[in-house]
């Protein structure tokens, strides 16, 4: 079969059933403003629909246009972001917004390029983008789509892995049609998001079955390839809950690192002297402290047991505010930009 004609088979299908059965309401669906598709996309990656609707909406309410997130102070995105994980991609936004307003006048550049140029953003998100905002002609690869392509060519072999990745992408931009690129792109995600679903995909209902390698040859579940399996580290940290007149001591995070730029209680040595810590370094009296039950977190490349300790503040040393240091009541504390096991420990107290 002639190349070019198979990949338009395929996505005539794919468009027919975006048109009867795909998603046709989401939120950031029916406008042609980049900055609302690139907010939806930066969100999707990593990111299930249902999740990612409520931060959608909420961010568009506070700003409501790319401007207004640029003049926005870091921790507002962050605020705003907390709770959907990954953050470096809350810091990647940020820095976009500014970007656009200081190298493209405020106007969402318009040439793939010049998307993919701008920070946290990859192939597949720059090429969402001008597909839905401008009807551009560019392949899409995110995770649903490799596990989709991976079954339905029959690629083996893990889709991170760059040589698997390459072929998928190969085969993304053979089957890349002419025409109808938008409800084809659509239609791809829709499928990967609700019909070629990681557990056990709903192949009757599939568009692609007819001629799909995995559902002929029975690899559905064999196919995309698992992650090769590497003993995951496990690491193991100590936390204070310095507590004073119902207020919590929150400390600001380096910016590079995990949860960098975000609030969180103070991480201290296993052999640190609490008391000679506490008035050091954030000018307080520490009292009697309680072991609180461990908090077990997941990392992609790590495993994170946390040891928090609760330790009632006698008294607070009169001293100018040590820098990056704060004092919240705990009920505000869980509204800020905290990393999720930090939220944890403070609903628990
Ligand atoms: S036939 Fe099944 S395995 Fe193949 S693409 Fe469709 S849902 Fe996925």
């Amino acid at each position: 079969m002639i190349a070019s004609v198979r990949a338009e088979d395929i996505a005539r299908r794919v468009v027919a059933w975006q048109k009867r059965h795909g998603r046709h309401d989401l939120p950031w669906q029916n406008t042609r403003d980049a900055y609302r598709i690139w907010l939806s996309e930066v969100m999707l990656q990593q990111t299930q629909v249902t999740t990612v609707v409520p931060y959608y909406h909420r961010f568009l309410e506070r700003f409501p246009e790319l401007a207004a997130m640029a003049r926005a102070p870091l921790d507002h995105v962050l605020e705003l972001w907390s709770g959907l994980g990954y953050y470096s991609r809350a810091r990647n936004l940020h820095l976009t917004a500014q970007t656009v307003i200081a190298r493209h006048g405020g106007r969402f550049p318009r040439d793939f390029d010049a998307v993919l140029a701008l920070p946290g953003i990859g192939q597949s998100t720059a090429a969402a983008i001008c597909v839905f905002a401008h009807g551009d002609r560019h392949a899409i690869l995110d995770g649903n789509v490799k596990r989709l392509f991976a079954r339905y060519f029959g690629i083996a072999g893990y889709p991170g892995d760059a040589k698997v990745q390459s072929q998928l992408w190969e085969r993304a931009e053979r089957a890349l049609p002419t025409k109808d690129v938008e409800a084809y792109t659509q239609g791809l995600m829709d499928l990967g998001a609700t019909v070629c679903v990681r557990g056990k995909p709903r192949c009757d209902d599939c568009p692609l079955n007819q001629d799909c390698v995995a559902h002929e040859q029975g690899r559905t579940a064999e196919l995309p390839s698992p992650r090769p399996r590497k003993a995951v580290p496990q690491r193991h940290t100590r936390m204070l809950v310095l507590l004073h007149a119902g207020e919590v001591l929150l400390e600001k995070r380096v910016a590079s690192g995990i949860w960098g730029g975000l609030w969180s209680l103070p991480e201290i040595a296993a052999d640190a002297d609490i008391r000679e810590l506490c008035v050091r370094r954030y000018g307080v009296k520490a009292g009697a402290h309680e072991a609180l039950p461990r908090i077990a977190h997941g990392f992609t490349h790590f495993k994170l047991d946390i040891d928090p300790l609760r330790i009632k503040v006698e008294k607070v040393m009169p001293r100018a505010a040590a820098p990056g240091v704060m004092w919240l009541p705990v009920e505000d504390a869980l509204g800020a930009a905290i990393p999720a096991p930090v939220r944890r420990i403070l609903a628990a107290l």
